[in-house]
């Protein structure tokens, strides 16, 4: 597991396992005085027997990832992080004394510290969304696993591998190979239906992946929620043996799901089509460009906030390479000024939407 990676809202820190495979685990915590070991800190843990095999692995034993300390920032009941503790590997009558240990005061525990709406684990219908580096997201919501512009291979910020991560859809804003880089891998190694526009999608489609091709303006009914394809200012190219070829006008994507609605922008300018989103549809997260010379900068990004009327944002498409190096600060500054609260993720983290 890498270094800020998160569990459903919990930042975890460990060096042994791949997060994507915790992503199904159920998560137990309550203090833990009772149980030695942890300094009478409260603990979270993680029990083997709620282990969806995902990724065809699985784990033979009860394994404690960390114990809880407050995160900075986390005033008013925000997350809570993890703090490694070396060697917590628990089998046998041990692990029966852990579990009793750590009970099952979930609901309480977690909802109270996860769900942004302060709702119990059982009643949250948030979505997880994990920025996975560059312009590759991931959302787990409450019926699919969508990932969106998949570009690991190459990509020296991935927080994860292509052969590693999951999905059931694949969003693919454009041809760039920073977008449509892995979709086709991931989509045959796992099945998942590639949503893109419609000569993106047959290119994809020509090389084995499932498709379904869709243009721009359209919006259609998934099983996980509604995706529209929005205007996008940018091109889009493939890399056929050396030659660069146009495939399909770029899009961004409007996402419905689990009662929230997410905009995507893909990469684009700053557009006045941003305004008319903004005017009819309650966005309660944008997740924009902001690494400027082929996209929007940090400072249209933030005008883009204000036009959409965005409540919440992440930037995206910045620091992965030196020509699109820039300060997220400055992206936070202006948006907040506008009311919108601006989350810069760490490839790995997560929030819940
Ligand atoms: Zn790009």
């Amino acid at each position: 597991m890498k270094d800020g990676a998160v569990f459903r809202g919990v930042d975890l820190f460990s060096a042994k396992h791949p997060v994507a495979q915790f992503l199904d685990l159920g998560l137990l915590q309550k203090g833990s005085q009772q149980h030695e070991g942890f300094g009478g800190d409260p603990v979270f843990g993680i029990v083997q027997e709620q282990v969806l095999p995902t990724d065809g692995k699985n784990f033979s034993s009860l394994r404690v990832l960390g114990k809880k300390v407050p995160q900075r920032g986390s005033a008013g009941g925000g997350r809570m992080g993890l703090e490694s503790l070396p060697g917590s590997q628990f089998g046998g009558a041990h692990r029966q004394r852990m579990e009793a240990a750590l009970g099952h005061g979930q609901e309480q525990g977690w909802g109270r510290r996860a769900c942004p709406e302060g709702n119990s684990r059982e009643s949250c219908r948030c979505m997880n969304l994990r920025f996975l580096g560059h312009s590759c997201f991931l959302l787990t919501t409450a019926k699919s696993k969508v990932l969106v512009d998949p570009f690991l291979t190459g990509n020296p910020k991935a927080a994860t591998t292509a052969d590693q991560v999951s999905a059931d859809f694949i969003l693919v804003s454009h041809g760039h190979g920073d977008h449509y880089g892995d979709a086709v891998a991931i989509a045959k190694r796992t099945g998942a239906t590639v949503v893109a526009p419609y000569e993106l999608a047959l290119h994809a489609g020509a090389q084995g992946a499932k498709v379904h091709p869709m243009g721009c303006g359209g919006g259609k009914d998934f099983p996980f929620g509604r995706v529209q394809l929005t205007i996008a200012h940018h091109s889009s190219s493939v890399d056929e043996g050396g030659k660069t070829i146009s495939v399909a006008a770029p899009v961004g994507f409007l996402i419905q799901a689990d009662g929230k609605t997410i905009y995507f922008a893909g990469d684009t300018a700053l557009t006045m089509d941003m305004e008319l989103l903004g005017r009819r549809n309650r966005i309660d997260l944008a997740l924009l460009p902001i690494g400027d010379n082929f996209t929007m900068g940090p400072v249209d990004a933030a005008e883009a906030v204000r036009m959409l009327k965005a409540k919440r944002a992440v930037p995206m498409h910045y620091n992965t390479f030196e020509l699109i190096e820039v300060d997220p600060g400055i992206f936070k500054k202006e948006a907040e000024q506008h009311g919108c609260k601006v989350d810069v993720l760490k490839p790995g983290e997560s929030i819940e939407v």
